[in-house]
């Protein structure tokens, strides 16, 4: 069986017109705009905007991406939203403050583009879920017709790749993310959750802004990679196996693959997807970096086990998250936003207590200044 199909095009730069041609061209291969949005629908795009960095740092899509794509479904008649919900609080101060910073405040100024600012919740009923038969999503999901995941190819600490399924992970509001990592604290859990999240809300495209990815300790402490490639595909599952495989990811160890796979919503074999566009092969990264915690494939395997052996393990094995105090300001964010609640701040600097913690590697994700590290302890080590 065939998945997708993905759209595949080289794109160099995230100059406008050159970002243009390549979301025109991947529309076009896939059948064109029309074939998704009609108009006078209201399409939600919901952006990877994970927190208040400049679109250099490579950490949530490009300006020029959400452009594109509010330019073509201006074109095909349709509205517009750019929203997100990220970590931490769910206010309208915040939105803006991430809006400014992230460069949507100037796609908005450029094309009248709507912003979303309503920061209201909802509870929804989804009794195919597996992990979540009812779920509290935003608000703005009931007001609109599609939805549109537009995400960023990165690395990720706890689920090795953030996608489009990951990113869907930000219909969530704000804290009640946290409530669902402590409920879901085992990955495979934590995993079906995505799946849940992503056929609920079924996008009717998923966009992967590949020009720039990030390797190493993504999703937010990795290093800025130039990859040259934008993705499109109706088929979230499948633009994630396409644009992990073209970074060399191992699919077998991504977990949202592997649980879509178990539901037959996809394949883990990149032989299965059906791809049209430019040459993967030559579009290809060799080296990409895994992040710290990812490295050593066998081990984490065992440990995601649900024995009680690995249990135990896991406490001692699991590369834990450390401040790095010379690079620490204070700010705190990392102790707010710790689902179990263990990292309290003493003379202005956090502690960790590793007893509780779940590594969930959101304070990693949420430090604004790359001031949280994960490592790996003796065990890991000796074996990478
Ligand atoms: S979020 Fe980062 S900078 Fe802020 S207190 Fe925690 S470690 Fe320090
Ligand atoms: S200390 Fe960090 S990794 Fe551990 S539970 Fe808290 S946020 Fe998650």
């Amino acid at each position: 069986m065939q998945y997708g199909p993905v759209a595949l095009v080289k794109c160099d730069s995230y100059q406008n017109d050159v970002v243009d041609g390549a979301v025109n061209r991947c529309l076009e291969l896939l059948g064109g705009i029309g074939r998704y949005i009609k108009p006078g629908m209201k399409v939600l795009l919901k952006c990877n905007l994970l927190s208040r960095r400049r679109p250099e740092e490579g950490i949530t899509v490009h300006p020029a991406v959400v452009e594109a794509l509010v330019k073509t479904i201006q074109s095909a008649g349709a509205i517009p939203i750019i929203a997100d919900s990220p970590g931490g609080l769910y206010t309208d101060r915040v939105l803006k403050g991430i809006y400014r910073v992230c460069g949507m405040e100037d796609v908005h100024r450029r094309t009248g583009a709507l912003l979303n600012y309503d920061t209201g919740v909802m509870e929804v009923s989804n009794p195919d879920g597996k992990m979540a038969k009812r779920m509290t999503v935003i608000k703005i999901l009931q007001d609109v017709d599609a939805v549109i995941s537009v995400a960023k190819l990165k690395t990720h600490e706890l689920t090795l790749f953030t996608g489009a399924v990951k990113n869907l992970f930000g219909v969530i509001p704000g804290m009640t993310k946290a409530e669902y990592h402590l409920r879901m604290k085992h990955l495979n859990d934590f995993s079906d959750l995505l799946i849940d999240i992503c056929e609920y809300v079924k996008p009717v495209l998923s966009v992967m802004d590949g020009i720039v990815g990030m390797e190493g300790n993504g999703p937010s402490a990795g290093d800025v990679r130039h990859i040259g490639a934008l993705l499109i595909s109706p088929n979230p599952y499948a633009l994630d196996v396409v644009s992990a495989s073209l970074v060399g990811l191992p699919l077998e160890r991504i977990c949202t693959i592997k649980s879509a796979e178990a539901r037959g919503l996809c394949s883990s074999r990149l032989d299965d997807m059906e791809l049209v566009g430019d040459s993967f092969e030559q579009l290809y990264i060799r080296d990409f970096k895994l992040p710290n915690s990812r490295q050593v494939g066998f081990l984490i395997r065992a440990l995601e086990s649900n024995n009680r052996i690995a249990e135990f393990l896991k406490v001692y094995l699991r590369p834990y998250p450390v401040v790095m105090y010379d690079k620490c300001v204070g700010c705190g964010d990392c102790a707010r936003y710790c689902p179990p609640k263990i990292i309290s701040m003493a003379e202005g600097k956090p502690k960790i207590d590793l007893n509780g913690c779940i590594r969930c590697y959101c304070c990693q994700e949420l430090c604004p200044h790359k001031a949280v590290v994960i490592r790996r302890n003796w065990f890991f080590r000796l074996f990478k």
